[in-house]
């Protein structure tokens, strides 16, 4: 696999030029799966750091998209006002768009997508024509308790979308965001009615996911490990020659 690090600026125009010509690239594509405060926002950011990836949210996405002008931000803000999940159909139309842009040429973390198994089977299809390899899928495990009192202290930036926890890991200025100074506020769906819907239509959706997956790159990781030590486990899977040769050293 391609290290990280620095790519030359011209990288994503080779692949591109590669990819039109039919070459098989080595692709990193990771899908995180969890459950509502299980983390999975925190580690995506951290992996699509570590890896120079784009972070690709699906609950971001259909934020930002629902705020724009035309038919389709319109049928997104009533299903998403009317508190339905929105259709695999709309969902897949969006992800089209981020996933076919050049900075996605190399790899993507994908957050909160696949939902459902009709998205997974079309994501297969799309990573199929792209010549990409079968995706590294992630499930951060953790049980309902534990994700309820996590939820109830979550902090989201108004600006960049950067998600803190006011107990487990706060911005260094309570109430502010570190990256860009912008004010940090509780969002709709982590009030505590909210966050027990979420969390049963989760384990709804969830299972076929995890049945499509399960026997494929599949790894379950500990949601309750500190996000430093998530990374590590994550880098022992992707680059286990360079996480082997670290343990010697
Ligand atoms: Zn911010």
């Amino acid at each position: 696999m391609r290290k990280s690090g620095t790519k030359p600026s011209s990288f994503t125009a080779r692949v591109v030029f590669w990819r039109a010509l039919g070459f098989t690239l080595d692709m990193k594509c990771i899908i995180l799966l969890g459950s509502p405060g299980s983390g999975r926002s925190t580690l995506g950011r951290i992996l699509a750091k570590r890896w120079d990836l784009p972070l690709i949210s699906t609950g971001d996405l259909l934020r930002t998209s629902a705020e724009r002008i035309g038919p389709v931000a319109r049928a997104i803000r009533q299903t998403i006002d009317s508190g339905n999940l929105v259709s695999d159909e709309m969902v897949n139309h969006l992800m089209i768009g981020q996933l076919g842009s050049p900075d996605c040429a190399d790899g993507f973390v994908l957050d909160g997508f696949p939902r459902t198994a009709t998205q997974a089977r079309f994501l297969d299809g799309y990573l199929r024509k792209a010549g990409a390899g079968e995706p590294l899928v992630l499930e951060l495990k953790v049980s309902p308790e534990v994700a309820t009192e996590r939820l109830k202290s979550r902090l989201q930036c108004v600006a960049c979308g950067r998600v803190y926890n006011s107990k487990l890991w706060p911005s260094g200025h309570p109430g502010y965001c570190d990256d860009d100074g912008m004010p940090l506020v509780q969002r709709t769906d982590d009030r505590e009615d909210s966050i027990m819907t979420s969390l049963r239509r989760y384990a709804e959706t969830a299972e076929p996911v995890v049945e499509h997956y399960k026997n494929k790159y599949y790894h379950e990781l500990d949601a309750t490990l500190a996000p430093g030590s998530l990374l590590e486990i994550v880098e022992g899977i992707l680059e286990p020659k360079q996480a082997a040769r670290l343990a010697v050293a």
